[in-house]
């Protein structure tokens, strides 16, 4: 069997006297779109920023590819091929789509202001090809049209299509979604998923937490659930559907967005 794209091992988080995240260990498999349900609190959102190096685990260790990158900063895990997109988009709402897009390398390498980057010939070269690159993954995402129009301006679904354009913009191998499909009107999620399978029969992994159980059941495999900060499903859609353990642990809440 391949390598897993991610391992966990005992990962543990808390917040003060609350575990939010309980000796968590998975294996990622490598080419898969795994999705990660549970009711609100569960602890999904805290597990992808100790993933992503948002946050240090006060236990356990990461691996991406088998190498450890516990604690290794976001914009190095960028850099090895980590992108995740945010539960609540944050795009810069004055800047166009376009802008916030060519920023997405730049505000992962660090850099985050737009003046001293491009100051230099060197870098005014770069710009040229950041720029022909953003519009290329803006037209995959099929927001092109509205490249020049401030982000403020785009709907909730079009925000989070260009969250995946700035994910893009660093070619990852393992795409984190935090709830891509909340609050996205059915036409966009219908892009969401035909781009997430796209991506995905290009070799993309993705680790997908979502609420829309349409979306989970019919597009991700396989499908771990936690609650109280523990994994306490991990298998098929199928198996999920008749696992009564599940539908009490998840079902219960699953209004409660
Ligand atoms: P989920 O994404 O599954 O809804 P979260 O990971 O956002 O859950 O939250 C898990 C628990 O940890 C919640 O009870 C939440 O209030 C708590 N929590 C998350 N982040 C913080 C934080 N930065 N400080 C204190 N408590 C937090
Ligand atoms: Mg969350």
């Amino acid at each position: 069997m391949a390598e897993p794209i991610l391992s966990l091992r005992g990962v543990a988080r808390d917040f003060d006297a609350f575990r939010a995240v309980d000796n968590v260990s998975l294996d990622i498999k490598t080419g898969s779109i795994t999705g990660l349900i549970g009711p609100n609190g569960a602890g999904k959102t805290t597990l992808f920023n100790l993933l992503t190096g948002m946050l240090p685990p006060d236990a356990g260790q990461v691996a991406l590819n088998g190498a450890d990158v516990t604690r290794v900063a976001p914009d190095k895990l960028f850099a090895l091929g980590m992108g995740r997109t945010f539960q609540i988009p944050r795009p810069f709402a004055r800047m166009s789509v376009l802008e916030n897009v060519m920023l997405a390398p730049m505000a992962q390498i660090g850099e985050h202001l737009l003046g001293p980057f491009f100051r230099s010939a060197p870098m005014r070269a770069q710009e040229t090809a950041i720029r022909e690159r953003a519009l290329g993954v803006l037209d995959f995402v099929t927001l092109a049209g509205l490249a020049d129009q401030a982000a403020a301006q785009l709907s909730g679904g079009q925000k989070k299509l260009l969250e995946l354009a700035r994910v893009l913009m660093g070619d990852p191998d393992l795409i984190l979604l935090d709830e891509p499909a909340a609050g996205v009107n059915p036409s966009l999620t219908k892009v969401l998923i035909e781009k997430i399978e796209a991506l995905n029969a290009r070799g993309k992994t993705f680790l997908i937490i979502e609420h829309d159980m349409d979306f989970v059941m019919q597009h991700c495999d396989p499908i771990i659930a936690m609650a109280e900060g523990r994994v306490v499903f991990e298998g098929t859609a199928q198996e999920a559907q008749n696992n009564p353990i599940l539908l009490d642990a998840y079902l219960g809440a699953q209004t409660d967005v």
